[in-house]
């Protein structure tokens, strides 16, 4: 994308040192400019991006255009200690059923009895054949410090660990270990909104699994850190091939081959997804000028099963092999567009800072603010259709993100340039803006209800239209578009989950409904199999109402389509 996002300056973006390159190289081909900290000014910029978490000062100062891509306080789920606790937590408020997908885990050293008695328990009643254990140190990644054990005797650490059970039937590919990095981009968390990328990466052990060898990791680990230093990390190996990465769309058609049902899978994953940042919901600051992404690491045991290993803060994003490009420069280019940045933001925003500082009694030059498109506004009926209530979603910190920096640095940075015609002359005529001013914008933003612009989705031509039948009232918030780019809203996936995300979140109606979700599905996929020999018409109907979900290739429908149609039919 050659022109830049707002059709005005082009926007900055401030990469902290370690950043990734390649969100570099992805904002300076969408036509972005890099913030230069002797040139521009401290607040001239629209994006941060940092690798490690911000300051808590970053977050008190931001402004109303300004986006940075971590929330605060992420490390209840990214720290491993940390999110084995609120996993157990929540197992025990919601019940071992649901949340069954992550390994029993034990954090050392203060749960070592605990772990002493499971571990005792499991060698007398099997004799500890089955149970093999990986212990991992809390405050490390990258599979660092990381080592397998079956026997007590074996067990040496010297700082804070986490001892998992060791899940020691994964699905291979012949012979060969792998697990799923899952992008997932948690766009507000108040309201809740998740979407997950259609996109993602498949990381290969480099050496065939064997449980003869718990100490070689080139055949336990999956992680690309340790296995590209392997002997036949270069090798071609069988079906795997060089290296050690797929991308998600290769090993979907892999699965096809092999005929497995994946819809029920990634309906599983996205549950593991949803359950695991409602753990996490309660314990993060909300703040509107905040994404995040997250990468899941998910493991498919032989019958598969996923299982939840561990959620990275800030997953690689750097380009190592073919499959890196093409999954992470698709996806920082969704993770932007997630952002939304766009003119029409622009536009109204404009309008709207014209009527609140005409009401304020501010003195103002009139902009001169063109008619919006007719189609952006209603339908030939003159009403709003339900594909514009889907698509008039973007919520309202993106209407103000984009017209205010627009606003703000026509004043300071630029305002040497020719204003563009469309941009309000002046907000407080020409001078530099106090800091008294800053905090009443982002003060105003902060207050700013979420009804009062309406915006047009950012890819309305590759939006469906859910069939859900939303209520009038439900409609009127900010819906989030249910697809931007390779990025599938996974929650909220119906209307009582949209309503339960708002204001306080809701967890135990969310809860309930992924709940009611889930015995919905499982039922539907277990009548299928009931009745696959002697019904393939019924067989057909169930598969025809599952295909496209999440997954499919083309426009997936939300997980609410499938859920509503069930629902009515019941
Ligand atoms: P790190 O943050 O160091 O990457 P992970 O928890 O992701 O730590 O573990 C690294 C790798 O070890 C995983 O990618 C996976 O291959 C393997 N692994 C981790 N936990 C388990 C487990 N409980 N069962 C099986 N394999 C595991």
């Amino acid at each position: 994308m050659a022109e830049n996002e707002c059709g005005f300056a082009p926007l900055v973006f401030r990469l902290h040192g370690g950043a990734p390159l390649v969100v570099r190289e992805v904002l300076l081909e969408r036509g972005w400019e890099e913030y230069d900290e002797d040139e521009q000014e401290e607040g001239d910029w629209n994006l941060y991006w940092r690798s490690s978490g911000f300051r808590n000062s970053d977050y008190k100062n931001i402004l109303p255009w300004q986006r940075l891509n971590h929330h605060l306080k992420m490390t209840h789920i990214t720290r491993k200690d940390y999110l084995a606790r609120h996993l157990r937590r929540m197992k025990s408020a919601f019940g071992a059923a649901l949340y069954d997908f992550s390994p029993a885990a034990f954090i050392l050293p203060n749960e070592y009895t605990k772990f002493l008695g499971v571990y005792t328990k499991n060698r007398t009643t099997d004799g500890g054949k089955s149970c093999y254990w990986i212990c991992k140190p809390v405050h490390l990644s990258r599979g660092r410090g990381i080592f397998l054990f079956k026997d007590l005797k074996d067990l040496v650490y010297d700082s804070s660990v986490i001892i998992q059970r060791y899940i020691s039937n994964p699905l291979l590919i012949s012979g060969y270990k792998f697990d799923l990095r899952i992008y997932v981009c948690v766009k507000s968390f108040c309201p809740l909104v998740i979407y997950m990328h259609q996109e993602g990466l498949v990381r290969f052990a480099t050496e065939k699994y064997t449980l003869a060898s718990l100490d070689n990791l080139y055949s336990h680990l999956t992680n690309t850190s340790i296995n590209k230093f392997g002997l036949c990390y270069a090798m071609d190996k069988e079906r795997v091939g060089r290296g050690c990465k797929w991308t998600m769309s290769k090993f979907r058609s892999f699965l096809h081959k092999q005929d497995v049902n994946e819809l029920l899978l990634w309906h599983r994953i996205s549950n593991i997804i949803t359950l695991t940042l409602l753990a996490a919901v309660p314990c993060i600051p909300s703040d509107p000028n905040c994404l995040e992404l997250l990468g899941f690491d998910i493991l498919i045991d032989s019958s598969y099963k996923p299982w939840l290993l561990e959620v990275n803060h800030s997953p690689a994003l750097s380009l190592d092999c073919p499959a890196d490009v093409t999954v992470k420069k698709g996806l920082i280019n969704d993770i932007i567009d997630l952002m939304n940045y766009r003119m029409m933001d622009g536009f109204r925003q404009k309008e709207d800072l014209r009527k609140r500082y005409t009401r304020s009694g501010r003195w103002y030059l009139q902009p001169k603010i063109p008619p919006l498109p007719e189609t952006l506004h209603a339908t030939p009926s003159g009403k709003r259709s339900w594909n514009q209530c889907i698509s008039t979603s973007s919520s309202s910190q993106d209407t103000v993100l984009c017209s205010v920096n627009d606003c703000a640095r026509n004043n300071s940075r630029h305002a040497s340039r020719p204003i563009h015609p469309n941009s309000i002359s002046t907000m407080s005529s020409g001078h530099e803006k106090a800091p008294q001013e800053l905090e009443k914008m982002r003060q105003s933003h902060r207050n700013t209800p979420s009804s009062i612009f309406k915006l047009p989705s950012l890819h309305i031509h590759k939006l469906k239209s859910p069939t859900v039948p939303w209520n009038r009232r439900t409609q009127d918030r900010d819906i989030p578009p249910c697809r931007v780019g390779d990025f599938i809203l996974t929650f909220p996936f119906n209307e009582a989950t949209w309503k339960a995300a708002q204001d306080q979140v809701d967890v135990k109606a969310i809860v309930n409904e992924v709940r009611k979700l889930t015995n919905r599905l499982g039922s539907s996929f277990n009548e299928k199999k009931r009745t696959k020999a002697d019904s393939s018409q019924s067989c057909n109907a169930v598969r025809d109402k599952f295909e496209s979900l999440l997954w499919g290739p083309k426009d997936p429908p939300l997980l609410s389509e499938c859920y509503s149609s069930n629902s009515e039919t019941k």
